[in-house]
């Protein structure tokens, strides 16, 4: 299975890695107080065109909506429908909704999002989104960074780093995006076209080009840390001072950038040494102006995503995954067709009881049924045979110890409550 590329399949060997990897998020959100939120795969494709193109200019919004997976529009009656590409949209429509003066609401979804890239075919991959909404305390952001860096170590990924960067306000951005359009245009023939008008749109615009012309003079381009009010400025102090108190790894990249155009202030990610260099397993920052736009009302807030498929990978490779304890378990196999009332009744039995039991559903003689038994990793047989039965009993074979015993019937309960303490105390 590719992680990064079409469609995901989860077969029950990697299933049980993944429920382990969810339970761990969601046991570090519930210890937060973050709320589950299970948004539609299907979204309205005006309503997440007009999220993610918000804050864009026409370029820019063009370039963003390429990316979105539309279905097949039946007819102009029913709005046409989009594969979500990404939950931060449908969570700020919910929250405007029930909000309240002074609230605020701790959101997090989990599962798959869509996308494309030119002319692909549908990705899917899956993110972790987590969303606080209602403050814009400094506090807030520092509670969401560090909640995103304990998910990560206690996922085990110990060497999570931070990274750091402020967009600034509204105020401080404007002489920034002024001096930055400037530069662009004086270094116009030192930029390849993408560059050029992926940062003329948006000078936050990670254009992800590896020219080395390009690179020198993004590099030398001006820096929004050198642009920031007094506001701007302390606020990202703070959060700087209180990471490093909370001993959290960071290097402040003022070349941190994000492809949506909606952040402010506070930006980060994360990131990891995987494979010999830096990769970016998640990030976010602070989005202050995108609710006003998008539902009209004020809504401040900040949130991150991590990718999961990316965490699922490193995890595997550094063998993070522990096989959690093997449940005790029964196989059960009936001779004859008139006694397979009684053998579904036995299962019922042993499962109010707690205890796991495997069926055999085909005819097979004794020592097939033990084989299977054994290939299911059960520790105990049950055979019911009409003979046994006239007699009040059934057989009973201890798999691990190789010996068999008839056992009562009205006495099955006790006899395999017993087997299975003696197994426990070996
Ligand atoms: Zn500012
Ligand atoms: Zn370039």
């Amino acid at each position: 299975m590719n992680h990064n590329i079409g469609i995901h399949q989860f077969t029950p060997d990697k299933v049980w890695k993944w429920k382990l990897l969810e339970q761990k998020i969601a046991h570090v959100l519930s210890l937060h107080d973050y709320q589950e939120i299970r948004l539609s795969v299907l979204q309205d494709y005006q309503v997440i065109h007009d999220g993610l193109t918000a804050l864009m200019q026409q370029d820019e919004a063009i370039h963003a909506t390429e990316g979105i997976v539309n279905l097949c529009q039946p007819n102009n009656d029913i709005s046409l429908l989009t594969l979500r590409p990404e939950g931060t949209i449908s969570v700020l429509h919910h929250t405007a909704k029930i909000i309240q003066a002074n609230e605020v609401y701790r959101f997090y979804y989990m599962g798959p999002m869509f996308r494309k890239e030119k002319h692909d075919n549908p990705t899917e991959f899956h993110q972790l989104g987590v969303e606080l909404l209602g403050s814009e305390s400094v506090l807030s952001e520092n509670e969401v960074i560090s909640l995103g860096i304990k998910i990560c170590q206690d996922l085990g990924l110990k060497d999570v780093s931070l990274q750091l960067n402020s967009f600034g306000c509204q105020n401080c951005r404007e002489a920034f995006f002024e001096d930055m359009k400037a530069y662009l245009k004086k270094h116009e023939d030192e930029l390849c076209s993408n560059c050029y008008h992926k940062l003329s749109t948006n000078p936050f615009a990670d254009t992800e080009c590896d020219n080395k012309t390009c690179r020198e003079a993004i590099g030398q381009s001006p820096k929004i840390s050198d642009y920031l009010c007094p506001k701007c400025l302390n606020n990202f102090s703070k959060v700087k001072k209180i990471q490093a108190n909370l001993a959290h790894q960071y290097t402040v990249n003022p070349k941190l950038f994000k492809n949506f155009a909606y952040y402010n202030e506070t930006v980060f990610d994360f990131v990891i040494k995987a494979q010999g260099k830096e990769q970016v397993i998640g990030g976010g920052g602070r989005y202050d102006y995108l609710s006003r736009l998008i539902t009209g009302k004020n809504i401040p807030a900040v949130g991150f995503y991590l990718n999961i498929d990316h965490i699922f990978e490193i995890m595997d490779r550094r063998d993070l995954f522990t096989p959690q304890d093997k449940a005790f378990s029964v196989y059960i196999s009936s001779q004859s067709e008139d006694l397979e009332m009684m053998l579904l009744q036995i299962a019922h039995e042993m499962h109010e009881n707690d205890i796991k039991t495997v069926i055999s559903t085909n005819k097979h003689d004794i020592e097939e049924d033990a084989a299977l038994a054994t290939k299911a990793q059960c520790e105990l047989m049950l055979v019911i045979r009409d003979e046994n039965i006239r007699e009040g009993k059934i057989l009973m074979r201890n798999l691990n110890k190789g010996h068999q015993d008839y056992i009562k019937l009205d006495g099955i309960l006790d006899a395999i409550l017993l087997a299975r303490k003696s197994l426990n105390n070996q």
